[in-house]
C-alpha cells in the first residue's frame, strides 16, 4: 500500500486506507453485518487482505457508539466462519448503574448470534479487550482459535487470559452447545401465558420474538432460558435472549440484547421503545423481571413490561 492518501467509502465518509482514492459503493456499516459479497468487493476495490479490512473498519464502526456516559467510543468488527463481517459498538444507559453497559466485544458476539453465525474466527477493537470481554468470549465455541486484534498485534485468547475460568469449569464438555453453536432450549408458554396472549393480541409479535429468543438463548449455567421483545413507536419488534457467561456478571441479559438487535438495525434512541414482553421460567433461580422493570423504566417511564411465563417442554 503506497504512501499517499488512499480512501475506502464507509457509511460514515471516507476512511484513509493508502494511496489510490477509491469513488463507489456505500457501505451499509449501520446495518452492523458485511455479507460475504460486500466483504470480498470490499477487499477488491480496497486492494487489502480481510484482516486489513477489518482494521479499516473498526475507527468507522466506533462511530455508532452510543456512549454517553464514558464517551469513550468503542468499535469492534467480528468475522464469522461464515465469512460475514460484524459491528460491534458499546451502548450506555444514562440513569442505570455502569452493569448495564453493552461492551462492543459483546455486541458484535450477540448480534452474530442473532444471524445464525455458527463461530468467529477473528475480532478487530479500537482498544484493548477489557477482562470482562476476555471472559465472555471464552464462551465462543471458537475461544481456543479466534484471532483477537488490537493496538497493531494478534493474540489468541490464551495468550491475554492466562489461566482461564471457561465453561469446562462449570460444565462436563459436550454436555451442552457452547456460544454460537446450535442453541434448543425447547421451551413455550405456559397455558395461562396463552390466555393472556389471546387478550392482548397487540403483543403477539413481541411474545414470539421474545419466545423464539428464549428458545435460541444460551443458558448452560443456570437452564433458565428468557428472551425479550421490544415493539417501538411504530409498531417494529425487535428481539434478544440470554447470553450467559460462566463467570455470570459478563452475562448478557434479555433486555441487553433485544437493545443490541434494535441498535444494529440503526434505530432511534431506546426511548422509542413502547412496549416490552419478557418471556422467562416461572419461580426459577434466576429472574430478569424486576431488573429489566428498572431498567425500562430508565430508558423511558412509559414503557409497558409484560412478563409471559415459559416452561419446558
Ligand atoms: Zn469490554
Amino acid at each position: 500500500m503506497g504512501a499517499e492518501a488512499q480512501h475506502c467509502p464507509t457509511a460514515n465518509g471516507l476512511i484513509k486506507t493508502g494511496s489510490r482514492a477509491l469513488s463507489g459503493s456505500y457501505i451499509p456499516l449501520d446495518t452492523f453485518v458485511l455479507e460475504p459479497e460486500e466483504v470480498a468487493g470490499l477487499q477488491q476495490q480496497c486492494q487489502v487482505s480481510v484482516e486489513e479490512l477489518m482494521q479499516l473498519l473498526v475507527q468507522p464502526a466506533s462511530l455508532l457508539a452510543r456512549a454517553p456516559t464514558s464517551k469513550f467510543p468503542v468499535g469492534a468488527i467480528g468475522l464469522g466462519v461464515s465469512g460475514r463481517l460484524y459491528a460491534g459498538v458499546n451502548l450506555e444507559f444514562p440513569g442505570l448503574p455502569l452493569q448495564h453497559s453493552v461492551h462492543a466485544e459483546q455486541f458484535l458476539i450477540a448480534s452474530a448470534a442473532w444471524h445464525g453465525e455458527r463461530g468467529l474466527r477473528r475480532i478487530a477493537v479500537n482498544a484493548a479487550p477489557c477482562g470482562h470481554c476476555r471472559q465472555f468470549i471464552a464462551e465462543l465455541v471458537t475461544a481456543d482459535t479466534i484471532e483477537l486484534a488490537y493496538k497493531g498485534s494478534t493474540y489468541r485468547l490464551d495468550d491475554i487470559l492466562v489461566d482461564k475460568f471457561c465453561p469446562s469449569d462449570l460444565i462436563e464438555p459436550g454436555t451442552a452447545p457452547l456460544l454460537l453453536e446450535q442453541q434448543s432450549n425447547g421451551v413455550r408458554f405456559t397455558p395461562a401465558a396463552e390466555e393472556l396472549l389471546r387478550q392482548c393480541p397487540d403483543l403477539q409479535e413481541a411474545a414470539s420474538q421474545a419466545l423464539l429468543s428464549a428458545q435460541e438463548s444460551y443458558t448452560p449455567y443456570t437452564r433458565c432460558p428468557a428472551g425479550m421483545g421490544l415493539i417501538t413507536q411504530d409498531g417494529s419488534v425487535y428481539g434478544g435472549g440470554v447470553i450467559e457467561s460462566c463467570a455470570y456478571n459478563p452475562t448478557i441479559n434479555p433486555l441487553q440484547a433485544a437493545c443490541i438487535t434494535l441498535a444494529a438495525k440503526g434505530r432511534g434512541p431506546f426511548s422509542e421503545v413502547k412496549e416490552a414482553v419478557l418471556a422467562e421460567l416461572q419461580a426459577e433461580s434466576v429472574s430478569y423481571a424486576e431488573t429489566c422493570r428498572i431498567a425500562l423504566n430508565a430508558i423511558n417511564p412509559d414503557i409497558h413490561l409484560t412478563v409471559l411465563h415459559i416452561q419446558l417442554k
